[in-house]
């Protein structure tokens, strides 16, 4: 390591290199829960470079020595992603946080150091959205896209993949390759751009992107459905689904956690009942209004109770703020959050087996999460760290029975890079091993991610 601090210090500056441990605490952790968080190394330097240039003069030098570099960027991951277990350098790419906007081809370009708040705040400046909230907006695009973040909006418009369109990344062996472009139709040979889509910081170091932006809705209603159980909620979203209902986002909470989220953030949940859906509904007010009142009748001839509409922004700003802060509310007491999803059809049963999982083993598993994608996340509790393993191994277990994957939006990371060699099939673990070879042939890419 010593022999190239010098080096990296003539690429980037010596400001740029923070050698001393208690100045770089905030960079070798991320937002997995304390008892499964993997420890950081000790022998660690922590990189800012300003440009793709200076990236790949560091990978260049950190490839020819054998040493590991791991990409970070807003550190919000929930897998243990980017923290450094290795001897090595960590690469923060918050220096590059540049985004411009193409208003005639509806798309920004995004250094990968921009952060998601920063994203949707120039894009609603330049008077248009982008739709998807795929993570904590202090997530960088870099992030985002290496983890091929979901969220709550994903079901009218999908996921991080189907809004990036180009990218620029830096391979391990210190080449800058450009995949994509402002396009919305590319057959050139195979889908390279894909693979670095969602390959946590192991294929290649994502330093700019091209991504999709959409006009801005016309109108915009949040509606909240109460239930008086988990089954009777998670079993109607298929119901919805089914009726051509497309909603912004379908979110499902219980009051407990709402409560608890609320307090948090110093505001007060007051809606009566056990469990919620909460569902965003965007387009024309004819549209949503219509798509609001069939929603709430189906729901209503599916056991709910009343429904309870906000229409105001600001209102509906704060439920959105209270469902998006139950994560931080719940973490201190948290052993674990599961990222498990199952075709969409399939979500109410998944949720009956966490109940008959949550009894049998005498535990508090709180759920919540995106109905309608089939992604719930089910927390393990700190007060059931001896039944941690066994109530995470059943949760997965019946996932996997409904069709399901382990994760659908968090990655593997570095805490269930053991479940996935057990879920899935051999011959895709040695097609992804084939993989990281060709992109990452000395394995210096954050080594102990995905594959380990
Ligand atoms: C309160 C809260 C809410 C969240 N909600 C959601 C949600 O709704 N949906 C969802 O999907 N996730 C959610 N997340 C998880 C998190 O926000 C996402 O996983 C996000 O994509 C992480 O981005 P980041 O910039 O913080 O990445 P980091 O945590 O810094 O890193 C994550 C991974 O990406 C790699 N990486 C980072 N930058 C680059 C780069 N430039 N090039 C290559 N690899 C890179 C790292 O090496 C690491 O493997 C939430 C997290 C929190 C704390």
């Amino acid at each position: 390591m010593k022999e190239i601090i010098k080096e990296i210090e003539k690429i980037v500056g010596n400001e740029w290199v923070i050698k001393e441990k208690e100045k770089m605490l905030n960079y070798i952790f991320d937002e997995t829960p304390l008892p499964i968080r993997p420890k950081p190394s000790n022998n660690i330097i922590l990189v800012k470079p300003k440009s793709t240039e200076e990236i790949s003069q560091i990978i260049k030098l950190a490839n020819e020595k054998r040493i590991p570099v791991y990409p970070r960027g807003g550190g919000t991951g929930l897998v243990g992603g980017c923290i450094p277990t290795k001897d090595g350098i960590i690469l923060s790419l918050e220096r590059m946080d540049n985004i411009e906007i193409d208003k005639d081809n509806l798309m920004a370009i995004a250094e990968a150091g921009a952060t998601l708040g920063k994203l949707l705040k120039i894009a609603e400046e330049a008077g248009l959205s982008f739709p998807p909230h795929p993570g904590d907006e202090g997530a960088q695009i870099g992030g985002l896209i290496a983890c091929n973040a979901g969220g709550a909006r994903a079901v009218k418009h999908g996921i991080m993949r189907n809004f990036v369109k180009g990218l620029e990344v830096v391979l391990p062996t210190g080449e800058i390759v450009k995949f994509g472009g402002k396009l919305l139709k590319d057959n050139m040979g195979y889908g390279l751009m894909h693979i670095i889509i969602g390959s946590e910081g192991t294929l290649g170091i994502i330093t700019k992107a091209i991504i999709r932006l959409c006009p801005k809705a016309e109108y915009m209603l949040t509606l909240i459905l109460p239930f008086n159980s988990r089954h009777d909620a998670l079993n109607v979203v298929p119901i919805i689904l089914t009726k051509g209902i497309i909603p912004l986002a379908l979110e499902y909470v219980e009051k407990e956690i709402m409560e608890k989220s609320a307090a948090h953030l110093g505001e007060k949940w007051t809606i009566d009942g056990k469990v919620f859906l909460i569902a965003i509904l965007a387009g024309t007010e004819n549209e949503v209004l219509s798509d609001a009142e069939k929603m709430a009748r189906i729901c209503a001839e599916n056991k709910s109770l009343e429904a309870y509409i906000a229409e105001r922004r600001d209102e509906q700003d704060v439920i959105l703020k209270i469902r998006s802060n139950i994560y931080t509310a719940l973490k201190e007491e948290s052993c674990d959050i599961l990222d498990t999803t199952v075709p969409p059809s399939n979500i109410g049963k998944l949720a009956d087996e966490i109940d008959r999982i949550a009894e049998k083993y005498n535990a508090y598993i709180p759920v919540y999460g995106h109905a309608a994608d089939g992604n719930i996340h089910s927390h393990i509790m700190r007060n059931d760290i001896d039944k941690y393993e066994r109530i995470k191994s059943e949760i997965y277990e019946a996932t996997i029975k409904f069709g399901g994957v382990i994760t659908g939006e968090h990655g593997i990371g570095k805490i269930r890079t053991k479940e996935l060699y057990k879920f899935i099939p051999s011959k895709n673990i040695e097609l992804m091993k084939g993989i990281k070879k060709l992109f990452d042939p000395n394995s210096i890419l954050n080594p102990d991610a995905v594959l380990a």
